[in-house]
């Protein structure tokens, strides 16, 4: 379903009363934990460990976001972001690849690269399984932070890619912040390159084959 200009214009109402909504919701506690994130994961459990320092950063978003209900569209079953350019690194790809058994490729680091959120392909995420993620317990920080806060997800399908407003979507820099903070000090420190999904699992469907979905 296309929406006309007129109904876009009128949701970013609802967006802009549900991103204040969510924002309000969040624990002042839970939010002030974010500004601790780049040191807790260079305390010396998580210093030599990037995996486990990864997973405190899951941890804190998933924490975040189970505050969202009501007043994000995202839901299971929805799929429209997994058809998006899905930004991995190479720690997050092997975490998956470990996880999974699921065969991986090295994307070599190019500092020059951009990528780009949002931007709609035609193939989906290869861990897309009946429109269902079928890697959730290890997707990466990029599908943990993709929220839309429309009303539902008409606006995230392929036929709007031109004219999504960016208030749909998590101000990643607002919200996470600190996490993105603490991710790139990992990062930093582990050196893996970085590209969509599909660079390192390819474009076809992966079969993970067990009951990795949440
Ligand atoms: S990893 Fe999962 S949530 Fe992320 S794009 Fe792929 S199927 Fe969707």
């Amino acid at each position: 379903m296309v929406l006309p200009a007129s109904e876009v214009s009128r949701r970013k109402t609802i967006m802009l009363r549900n991103a204040d909504a969510f924002s309000k919701r969040v624990p002042l506690a839970l939010q002030k934990e974010q500004r601790g994130l780049a040191r807790e994961i260079q305390r010396r459990q998580y210093r030599d460990n990037d995996v486990k320092a990864l997973g405190v950063l899951y941890d804190y978003v998933d924490r975040v976001m189970a505050h969202g209900k009501g007043n994000v569209a995202c839901k299971r079953g929805c799929s429209a972001c997994c058809k998006a350019e899905i930004a991995l690194w190479q720690l997050e790809a092997d975490l998956i690849a470990a996880k999974t058994g699921v065969a991986v490729r090295s994307v070599p680091l190019d500092p020059g690269r951009k990528m780009t959120p949002y931007t709609m392909t035609t193939s989906p995420c290869p861990f897309l399984v009946n429109e269902t993620c079928s890697i959730y317990a290890y997707r990466p920080l990029a599908c943990r932070t993709m929220v839309s806060f429309d009303a539902d997800s008409t606006l995230c399908q392929f036929d709007h890619r031109f004219d999504t407003p960016a208030l749909m979507m998590i101000d990643r820099a607002t919200t996470f912040g600190g996490v993105y903070e603490a991710f790139n000090v990992i990062l930093h420190r582990n050196g893996g390159g970085a590209g969509d999904i599909r660079e390192f699992f390819g474009e076809s469907p992966v079969k993970v084959g067990d009951n990795h979905q949440a």
